[in-house]
């Protein structure tokens, strides 16, 4: 029998990591026979299992986004090599999940802070253009990547080096979300 791939989200109410199996630790129990699957964040060893993603077009094109900007300049997005990723769950419900904090994170409300979203009031509002593309098809204004026009010099609101910002636009406008 092979290892349970199943997605697994922590039970407990302040942590709700997610990921699989393979990534929580094993800790001997009690008995000192058999073992328990803990938590990587909190050492919980109680999960729910999570249901498949919907698989969708559009959340492929945001997710390539996603890498995009987290491989380029000040590396938003991404934390110590895991990169956030968007998920598609049942009655149209778009999910962000945080590389850093590893919950999921209901986009759905725009103008409050999301509890578990570790990236600033940018990426916030970059994620929201994002759900709304996955949901309605709305197309993603340019000048919300890295724009450069935003400073006198040349700079850009994300901070991230001017090279980079150029690099990362030009790979970001070839995927089809965006206004031609
Ligand atoms: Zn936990």
């Amino acid at each position: 029998m092979t290892m349970k791939q199943e997605r697994i989200e922590c039970s407990k109410a302040g942590c709700r990591w997610t990921g699989v199996y393979s990534e929580t630790s094993k800790i001997r129990n009690d008995d000192g026979i058999s073992s328990a699957c803990v938590c990587p964040k909190c050492g919980c060893n109680s999960f729910y299992e999570l249901d498949e993603p919907i698989p969708s077009e559009r959340v492929d094109h945001a997710n390539e986004l996603i890498k995009l900007i987290a491989i380029y300049g000040r590396e938003f997005l991404s934390h110590e090599g895991t990169i956030a990723h968007i998920e598609l769950g049942k009655g149209g419900k778009v999910f962000y999940v945080d590389a850093y904090t590893r919950r999921r994170v209901y986009t759905n409300r725009e103008h409050v802070r999301w509890s578990g979203f570790s990236e600033g009031g940018t990426m916030q509002s970059l994620i929201s253009h994002l759900k709304r593309y996955i949901l309605e098809g709305t197309p993603i204004d340019k000048r919300l990547i890295a724009n450069p026009g935003f400073y006198q010099d040349g700079g850009n609101i994300w901070g991230y080096d001017q090279r980079e910002a150029e690099k990362l636009r030009e790979q970001a406008f070839k995927l089809p979300m965006f206004d031609q």
